[in-house]
């Protein structure tokens, strides 16, 4: 059996505990373990797929599906799991399999099918064993699907939410049923900074402390998230009030980048003491040297570029967030970072000022999305850097925005469009997957996870992956139509890949222009710090090639 480290929050949820899980894993993956994750998830979604990109941030999509088949009347097939999972990928360096996000939907609806089943015949079937048991289930699901020397659990949510009351309660469980250096409780807290009385305040924490130790939970590890790096005394005060010792408080200040946090971990002896704790031997880090180079890549670039990002889920930063890891990633490798604007195309409907603004940038990216809300502003942002040459990536959405352009504007197809945003249009160059179109239900019914795809020679793509045959994830129910790509690669269109039965179109390009690329999968999803996507960075080569605005 592996260790388990139990992560969960306090205060105030979006402090950055995902980023704290992932940078203790990768302390320990430096350590030389073997890691993975797990994210719980409070809520009765099944998965992330079907909630609100503003409200949540996108969904992160792996590459493999899960099966996920409570019982004979109901199976699905996921690969749609929570942003975190993204955070994780970015600092392990390694897919993870989408059945590691846990959801109470996932766990309500099991434990209620098998009760149809008649699993549990002649009992009441209550949280308390069945849902904990369930929940107790699933994390040991993990542990049995490969060789592991550590699995982190995080919990979403805070203490103390009523959602998250059984999975404290499993973890309680959990704690007990294995000897005690198996298991490691990490609490994740927000210590506040009043200017007032130039004071970190500490009682926060206290009260969330306060409510794990009500459930039956003893942290044997702080981290505090703050401003500023952790005083002394409030170090002092919040291991006096946790029960721990100092050095079990650990300091989790704003950083500049965030993949400096393991480092900065590290400096105040956190893997060590985990170590120690989970009574594991480990050599010093490995590896550790390399990860700060590449932190400082980020940090110490010598130039920018400024990219607008043309879409509308514009209102939350988490929104598009493995779209903007994956364009600084690319930035950093070539020395640049990268200034991104959120270009809101519903408001440049009402405000052609804005579309004419574009021309300020030295490239454009067209976001994924859904329905017909800014795609009109969509439309007109592929067309324009069309004809001003700037330089576009076109993810998922957007390369079926570049298509319609291309199709109204030089095919003369006049109101060309996606039949997602119009079901009545005279040209759906844009239309249903053909095995889409008996599909009703909403939950994980897109084309998910990753796909083989197979690369045009003599492209920009190919340019950008010099490979043949690639492998990126998708996440989409619309493609572009053959017969008019046909058409459109007569007008000066590229296409620049398709799926391995050269069925989906995967990839356009426009000729005659300096970098004008869409693709239908979702490449971000694969790009790491140390290793950007090669389709990001070809887009950030080419911006520096053309040098706009020089
Ligand atoms: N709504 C589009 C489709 O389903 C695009 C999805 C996306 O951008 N991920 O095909």
């Amino acid at each position: 059996m592996p260790k388990f480290i139990f992560v969960t929050g306090g205060v105030l949820s979006g402090i950055g505990k995902g980023v704290t899980t992932a940078s203790i894993a990768k302390l320990l993956q430096f350590r030389g373990y073997k890691v993975d994750l797990v994210k719980i998830d409070p809520y009765l979604n099944v998965d992330p797929g079907t909630l609100n990109p503003v409200e949540h941030g996108e969904p992160f999509v792996t590459d493999e599906l899960y099966e996920f088949s409570p019982a004979p009347s109901f199976t699905y097939r996921t690969a749609e799991v929570d942003q975190d999972f993204g955070t994780y990928e970015r600092f392990v360096g390694r897919p993870i399999h989408p059945r590691n996000n846990i959801t109470s939907g996932q766990i309500y609806l099991s434990v209620i099918l098998q009760e149809r089943l008649g699993k549990f015949l002649g009992s009441t079937v209550q949280i308390i064993p069945h849902i904990t048991n369930e929940i107790k289930r699933r994390i040991r699901e993990v542990a049995k699907a490969q060789k592991l020397d550590v699995i982190l659990v995080e919990v979403g949510g805070t203490a103390g939410d009523i959602e998250g009351a059984p999975f404290l309660e499993a973890i309680r469980q959990f704690r007990l049923e294995v000897p005690r250096q198996d298991t490691l409780l990490v609490h994740v807290t927000l210590v506040p900074y009043l200017p007032a009385v130039d004071e970190m305040k500490t009682k926060p924490t206290q009260h969330s402390v306060k409510e794990l130790l009500s459930v039956g939970l003893q942290p044997d590890l702080i981290v505090a998230r703050s401003k500023r790096q952790l005083t002394d005394s409030a170090r002092q005060k919040i291991a006096l009030y946790s029960n721990i010792s100092k050095e079990a408080v650990i300091s989790n200040p704003d950083l500049e980048e965030i993949y400096e946090l393991p480092l900065r971990f590290y400096e105040q002896g956190l893997d060590a003491y985990i170590l120690q704790r989970l009574e594991l031997v480990a050599g010093p880090p490995k590896a550790m040297e390399k990860w700060r180079e590449i932190v400082e890549r980020f940090t110490k670039t010598k130039d920018s570029i400024r990219i607008a990002m043309a879409g509308k889920y514009l209102r939350m930063g988490d929104t598009y967030i493995s779209i903007c890891e994956a364009l600084r990633h690319a930035g950093a490798q070539e020395g640049v970072s990268v200034e991104i604007d959120m270009v809101d195309t519903e408001e440049m409907e009402q405000n052609p000022s804005i579309l004419k603004g574009l021309k300020k940038y030295h490239g454009v990216l067209s976001t994924p999305g859904f329905g017909s809300r800014g795609t009109e502003g969509m439309i007109e942002t592929a067309w324009k850097c069309i004809e001003e040459d700037i330089p576009y990536l076109g993810i998922c959405f957007g390369s079926q925005m570049l298509f319609s352009a291309f199709c109204r504007y030089e095919l003369g197809l006049k109101g060309a469009n996606s039949t997602e945003i119009n079901p009545d249009t005279p040209h759906p160059v844009v239309d249903l997957l053909p095995e889409q179109r008996q599909v009703t239900e909403k939950g994980a019914s897109m084309r998910l996870g990753g796909h083989t795809i197979l690369v045009k020679p003599k492209t920009l793509l190919f340019a950008a992956y010099k490979k043949k045959k690639i492998r990126e994830r998708f996440r989409h129910r619309y493609h572009l139509m053959p017969e008019y790509v046909e058409k459109a690669c007569e007008k000066g269109l590229v296409l620049s890949a398709t799926d391995e039965e050269e069925r989906i179109i995967n990839a356009i390009e426009v000729k005659g222009k300096h970098w004008i690329v869409g693709v239908q999968c979702h490449p971000e999803f694969t790009s790491r710090p140390d290793a950007p996507n090669p389709l990001y960075l070809a887009f950030i080569q080419a911006i520096l090639k053309q040098k706009r605005l020089k």
